[in-house]
């Protein structure tokens, strides 16, 4: 099984990837959460990516697609795995080719989840994640049993530094821009689902399961 979840920021992939990894068996390779360890722990990786990431714009292709490289040649990665946020640009999907070219291995396919910019915006405003096991939840659509916490770690849930209105509203440019172009990239590669992401997230999940 190896997939490529698409869509905006906000679209519900990381849901959707951590869903799925855990129903195939196999891992979510989500290039925002390798991000934000990296800057938590002050890593030469974490410095790079910081002012990158608080403004709302891309990693430069180079930084990411070495750690992707890297993370898709380790040995639970064999069997499969869930890209979620990877890639973002041509060049990083022209890039990713390449790797699983020299890995002998193919895509199966590309989800590409469409949700409304409307309806994104109103998912960031209650999106709250946890900082030490990165579960995802909503305070509306996926709350957590008790309010703040983390049903899975016991940990404090906090609201993404990035997750204010106005990176909001970049993050959503920045897609428009540079990863959309991907979607007749691999519409040209006959690779491309497109999935209708404004559904509650069970029956999201339902859909792309019984299709894979
Ligand atoms: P979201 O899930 O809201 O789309 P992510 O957690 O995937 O956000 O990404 C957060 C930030 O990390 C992005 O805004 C960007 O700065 C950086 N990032 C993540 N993946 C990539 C990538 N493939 N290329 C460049 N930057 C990336
Ligand atoms: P992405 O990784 O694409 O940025 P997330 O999976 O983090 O998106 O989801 C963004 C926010 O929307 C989270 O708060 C999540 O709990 C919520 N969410 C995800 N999928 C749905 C859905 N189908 N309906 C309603 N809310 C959702
Ligand atoms: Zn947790």
């Amino acid at each position: 099984m190896r997939i490529v979840l698409m869509g905006p920021p906000g679209a519900g992939k990381g849901t959707q990837a951590k869903k799925l990894a855990e129903a195939f068996s196999v891992p979510q390779i989500a290039t925002g959460d390798i991000l934000r360890a990296a800057v938590q722990q002050g890593t030469p990786l974490g410095k790079k990516a910081k002012e990158y990431m608080e403004q709302g714009l891309l990693v430069p292709d180079e930084v990411i697609t070495g750690i992707v490289r890297e993370r898709l040649k380790a040995n639970d990665a064999e069997k499969g795995f869930i890209l979620d946020g990877f890639p973002r640009t041509i060049p990083q999907a022209e890039s990713l080719d390449k790797i699983l070219e020299e890995m002998g291995v193919k895509l199966d396919a590309v989800i590409n989840i469409v949700v409304p910019r409307d309806e994104l915006i109103q998912r960031f405003t209650g999106r709250r994640v946890c900082p030490n096991c990165g579960a995802t939840y909503h305070v509306k659509h996926n709350p957590p049993k008790q309010e703040g916490i983390c049903d899975k770690c016991g940990g404090q849930l906090i609201v993404r530094a990035d997750d204010d209105i106005k990176t909001v509203e970049k993050r959503i440019d920045v897609y428009e821009r540079e990863t959309k172009p991907l979607i007749d990239y691999y519409k040209d590669k006959e690779l491309l689902v497109n999935i209708d992401g404004n559904r509650p997230i069970e029956e999201v999940f339902e859909e792309i399961k019984g299709l894979l």
